[in-house]
C-alpha cells in the first residue's frame, strides 16, 4: 500500500460524465490498497469566465478580489468529484486548499507554496478516506485567499506529492503525454516514454503548457515520481525523472510562448552603466526579462532590446519610458506581435549544428529571425507571432522524423 496524488485538469473534469469517469479512476487505484489524494481544477473554461466576469465589473480589479474569484471555480470541482466517489460507495472528503494546509506567500496570483500543514489530510486518510483537494490555491499568513498563477494546480498536486511523500504523482490531463511538440497543432509530434526534469523543465518554462513549470521545479527538487498521463484513454503516458534511458533523440521538444512582447531602448549613450541602470530599473519593479540583444556602438550611442511576458509590456513600457528623460534615450519601442518558439533537448550541447539546422528550417519557411538565445539545454528565438506556428511545425520536421 502507498500513497498516490492524482491530479485532474478542467477538460477532465468538464461535466458529469467525465466527473464519474475520474471518480472511476481513482476508485479503481483506491481498490488496489492505495492511500489517495486527488487534486482537481476548475471545470472546463471555468476560471477563464470568471476573469471574463471580472472584467465586465472592473478592467483593473484588486489581484487579492481576483484570487477570492478564481479560488471558487476549484471549489465546485472537489464538491463534485467527492459526491461521485460517494456514489460509488467509496469514502471521500473534499478540502479546499486552505483546509488541505496549504501556506503561501502573499503573492496575489502567482503565489508560492511556502509549506503544507499535512495534519488535516493525514487524519483523513487514517480513516482511508479518498482525500480531494482544491488546486491551485492556499492562504497566506494574514488568512487570505492566494491562487497560485495560471496552471497551477500541477504544483498543487507535486507539492502534496513531495509533502506526504507520495510514491507516485499522476498528471491525468487531455492529451496521453508529454510531446515532441503541442500535438493539438503539430500533427507529426511524437510521444516521448520518458523525459528528464531538466528538459521537461525547459520545455514547460518556454510554453509547453501540459505542465506547469513550477511543478516540474518542484519535483526535480524532491525527486516526485512524476507520470503525465490521459484521463480520456487508458494507455501508458510520460514518465518524467532526473535521469531517462540512452536514446539517439537529441531534441526532446519544439515549444511556442506568444505571451511575449519586445521592448527597444533607442539611442542610450554607449558608456558603461547603462544595462545595469535599465535591468535594475524592471527589476525593481519585479519584471522579469527574457532574451536581451544590445546592439553595436554607433556615433556614441547604442540600442538595448529584451523581451518580457506580455502581461508585464504595459509596467515594462512606463518604466521604459522614463529613459527618455533620464537617460536619452532617443525613443522607446515595443512590439507585441512577436512569439518565441525554442528548440530543447540536453544532448544538444555536444552536438554542433543544432543552431544551423533549426536556422535553415527557418531561412526555408521565410521565417524572419529577430532576436536569439541560446543555454546548453535550449535554442530560442524570437520571430512574427502570425509565422509561429509554421515555424515550430518546420523546426520540428526538421529534427524529428
Ligand atoms: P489541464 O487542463 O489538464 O491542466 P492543459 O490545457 O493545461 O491541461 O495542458 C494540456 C495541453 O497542453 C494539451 O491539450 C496540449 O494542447 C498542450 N501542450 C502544449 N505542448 C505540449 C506538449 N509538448 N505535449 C503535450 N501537450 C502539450
Ligand atoms: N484553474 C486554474 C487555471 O485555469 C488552475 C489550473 O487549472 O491548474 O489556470
Ligand atoms: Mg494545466
Amino acid at each position: 500500500m502507498g500513497i498516490v496524488v492524482q491530479k485532474f485538469g478542467g477538460t477532465s473534469v468538464a461535466n458529469a460524465e467525465r466527473i464519474m469517469n475520474v471518480a472511476n479512476i481513482v476508485t479503481e487505484k483506491y481498490k488496489q490498497g492505495n492511500n489517495m489524494v486527488v487534486v482537481v481544477s476548475a471545470q472546463g473554461d471555468t476560471t477563464d469566465d470568471l476573469i471574463e466576469k471580472a472584467n465586465e465589473i472592473n478592467p483593473h480589479p484588486s489581484k487579492r478580489e481576483m484570487d477570492v474569484l478564481l479560488s471558487t471555480g476549484e471549489q465546485i470541482s472537489i464538491a463534485l468529484l467527492a459526491m461521485a466517489i460517494e456514489k460509488l460507495g467509496f469514502p471521500a472528503v473534499s478540502l479546499t486548499g486552505w483546509q488541505a494546509g496549504f501556506v503561501t506567500n502573499s503573492a496575489h496570483s502567482a503565489a508560492r507554496i511556502r509549506s503544507i500543514q499535512k495534519e488535516r489530510i493525514e487524519k483523513e486518510l487514517d480513516q482511508r478516506k479518498i482525500v480531494v483537494v482544491a488546486g491551485f490555491q492556499g492562504l497566506n499568513r494574514y488568512d487570505d485567499i492566494t491562487t497560485l498563477g495560471r496552471g497551477g494546480s500541477d504544483t498543487s498536486a507535486v507539492a502534496l506529492a513531495a509533502a506526504l511523500r507520495a510514491d507516485l504523482c499522476q498528471i491525468y490531463t487531455d492529451v496521453d503525454g508529454v510531446y515532441t511538440a503541442d500535438p493539438r497543432k503539430v500533427p507529426t509530434a511524437k510521444k516521448l516514454e520518458e523525459v528528464t526534469f531538466d528538459e521537461m523543465l525547459e520545455l514547460a518554462t518556454l510554453g509547453a503548457q501540459v505542465l506547469n513549470n513550477r511543478s516540474v521545479e518542484l519535483a526535480k527538487k524532491y525527486n516526485v515520481n512524476l507520470e503525465v498521463l490521459s484521463s480520456l484513454e487508458r494507455k501508458p503516458g510520460t514518465v518524467v525523472k532526473e535521469v531517462v534511458k540512452m536514446e539517439k533523440m537529441l531534441i526532446k521538444g519544439v515549444a511556442k510562448d506568444s505571451n511575449v512582447a519586445r521592448i527597444s531602448v533607442m539611442g542610450v549613450p554607449d558608456v558603461p552603466g547603462i544595462a545595469y541602470k535599465i535591468f535594475s530599473s524592471l527589476a525593481a519593479k519585479n519584471i522579469d526579462v527574457d532574451i536581451i540583444l544590445q546592439s553595436i556602438g554607433r556615433e556614441n550611442t547604442k540600442d538595448i532590446a529584451f523581451t518580457v511576458n506580455s502581461g508585464n509590456l504595459e509596467a515594462a513600457m512606463e518604466v521604459c519610458n522614463v529613459f527618455k528623460d533620464t537617460l536619452g534615450a532617443m525613443a522607446v519601442l515595443c512590439d507585441d506581435q512577436v512569439a518565441k518558439v525554442s528548440v530543447v533537448g540536453a544532448g544538444m550541447q555536444s552536438h554542433p549544428g543544432v543552431a544551423a539546422t533549426m536556422f535553415g528550417a527557418l531561412a526555408d519557411a521565410n521565417i524572419n529571425i529577430r532576436m536569439i538565445s541560446t543555454s546548453e539545454i535550449k535554442i530560442s528565438v524570437l520571430i512574427d507571432k502570425e509565422k509561429a506556428d509554421t515555424a515550430v511545425q518546420v523546426i520540428h520536421d526538421a529534427f524529428i522524423h
